[in-house]
This record gives structure tokens, C-alpha cells and sequence, in this order.
């Protein structure tokens, strides 16, 4: 990212690296590797941080079909992305420091020896948190990074809210969207993004953007538990603060739905009598498409 933010943004080294220490306390204390895989011809990137740092980004244009995903310049955003992930789960307290001289570094989890994941929360506590806090906090920063464009501000997320609101759906507590939630989720965790970002918009938006960062960085003195941090810094529990978020969403779109049906919709005609486009397996086994 600092090298992206000196060749792309017209920083020097130094500024880059204030702007990523600043924000979540980045000390760089390994190489970060950032390949680039040439094996699939679509823009994606990943991050995994145990045992060590890897950044791996797809470079191919982003589709942009129903404008899920729409971000501005792509490198911007999948560097802005996958170094979030890489901070907010590498960023390690004194703590974890001591486990990962004490474990020879960072322990990666394996099922035979269930032991491991206690080693491994040692060590990167900030790894374990679930996916709906790392895809959020990474779809705010990269947002803002790229000076407001993105998927925090595009219309797909705040229309799957919406449509929520007007079907009377249930939303997800965090603890059932980390367990079916992401179960019945067949599209690489998008309930995770969908979740995660529009929790975090509206934590900005409720408290500051300041206090979220704090939230998500791992400086000395914070919590390693990430609903114990939520706690520290809010004063307030995990579980309330989303109660408060879904009341306040809906609240929202009643208000966007209410000004939708003040006028007529353009008219239309259905090209098929059957809803198309994404179905999850399980409906897909049910309707027998
Ligand atoms: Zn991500």
C-alpha cells in the first residue's frame, strides 16, 4: 500500500506510511508478498496473515454487472481492500507479540489438533474476529480511500436493505449471521460484505469515523476480543449497538420506500414470469430449477 500510495497518489514513503500507521497502527514487521496470480481472468484479491503476510490480487477488469461492486480504479481498490485486511488482522498488541515470539510466530489452525485455534487467537486475535467485521471494515476504508466510491456509498447494498425492509425480512443478529448467515450464503460472503458495511457506515455515521477506527485497530491497551473492544470503545455492547443500527435502517428505508411510492414507477414488462438471476442451492432444490 505505501509504495501504491507513492507511485499512484504522489505521496512520499514517509506520508504513506504515517496514513497507514495513523489508521490502524500499521508497523510493518515482515515483507508483505503481493503476487499476481495469472490464472483467472477476473479482479478479485485475498489476504491471509498466518503464518505470514500474503496480499494475492487478480488484476483483470471488475464486472460491473448490477453495479455490486462499484469501485473507481481498480489497483486503488484492491490495494486499499486487501491492506485493510492485512492491517486490521496482522496489528498486534504487545500481547500477541509475546505469543508470536513464544510460538516462533504466527500459528496457523489446523482441525487435527483443535489446540491450535487457541494458539492461533494468541497470536492474531484480530484473525479470528468474524467475516462480517473484516469484509466491513474493509469496504469503509476502501470507500473512503478512494474518496467515496464504493461499495459503502453504491446503490446496490443500501437497495438489498431496502428490499429487506419492504418484504418484512429478517435481519440477522451477529452471532446468527456469522452461523446461517453465512450458510445459506453462496456467493463468497456476501451477507459478510452486505452486514459488515452498512454496521460500520452507520457507527461513522452515529458516532465518528475516529471512533470506528479505534475500534478496529490493535494498539496497546486495546482489547484482543473484538466485542470486548466494541464494549471499550462504545460503551456499549456489540449485540445493542446492531439492535440500534437495524432499528435506524429501517427507519431509513420506510423513508426512502415512502418516497419511492409517492410517484408512479416507469412502466415495464416482465421478460420471464419467473424471478431469474441469483438463487441459492437450497432454493434452487426447492423450486427444482
Ligand atoms: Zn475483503
Amino acid at each position: 500500500m505505501i509504495d501504491h500510495l507513492v507511485h499512484e497518489r504522489g505521496l512520499s514513503r514517509e506520508e504513506a506510511y504515517i496514513l497507514c500507521s495513523v489508521a490502524v497502527d500499521l508497523k510493518v514487521s515482515e515483507i508483505v508478498d503481493a503476487p499476481n496470480w495469472i490464472v483467472q481472468n477476473a479482479a478479485n484479491g485475498a489476504v491471509s496473515v498466518v503464518p505470514r503476510t500474503v496480499v494475492q490480487v487478480q488484476v483483470a477488469p471488475i464486472s460491473h454487472l448490477f453495479e455490486t461492486v462499484p469501485p473507481g480504479e481498480r489497483m486503488s481498490f484492491l490495494m486499499n481492500h486487501e491492506l485493510v485486511h492485512a492491517m486490521t488482522m496482522d496489528s498486534a498488541a504487545t500481547r500477541d507479540r509475546l505469543f508470536r515470539t513464544l510460538f516462533a510466530g504466527k500459528v496457523n489452525p489446523v482441525a487435527e489438533q483443535p489446540e491450535s485455534m487457541l494458539y492461533f487467537y494468541l497470536t492474531t486475535p484480530r484473525a479470528a474476529a468474524p467475516a462480517w467485521y473484516l469484509e466491513g471494515s474493509a469496504t469503509f476504508f476502501d470507500t473512503w480511500m478512494d474518496g467515496g466510491i464504493g461499495r459503502s456509498q453504491g446503490g446496490w447494498d443500501e437497495m438489498v436493505f431496502r428490499s429487506m425492509v419492504r418484504d418484512g425480512a429478517r435481519f440477522y443478529d451477529p452471532l446468527g449471521l456469522a452461523a446461517e448467515g453465512a450458510k445459506i450464503d453462496f456467493q463468497q460472503r456476501t451477507n459478510a460484505y452486505l452486514y459488515g458495511e452498512r454496521f460500520m457506515s452507520w457507527l461513522a455515521y452515529t458516532y465518528s469515523p475516529q471512533q470506528l477506527v479505534t475500534w478496529l485497530a490493535r494498539k496497546p491497551g486495546t482489547r484482543a476480543y473484538y466485542a470486548s473492544e466494541f464494549q471499550r470503545v462504545f460503551g456499549r455492547s456489540l449485540e445493542s449497538a446492531w439492535a440500534g443500527w437495524v432499528a435506524s435502517e429501517k427507519t431509513f428505508q420506510q423513508a426512502n420506500l415512502a418516497a419511492i411510492r409517492a410517484y408512479p414507477i416507469t412502466p415495464y414488462r416482465d421478460l420471464s414470469s419467473r424471478a431469474l438471476g441469483s438463487v441459492s442451492k437450497s432454493q434452487a432444490l426447492k423450486t427444482q430449477l
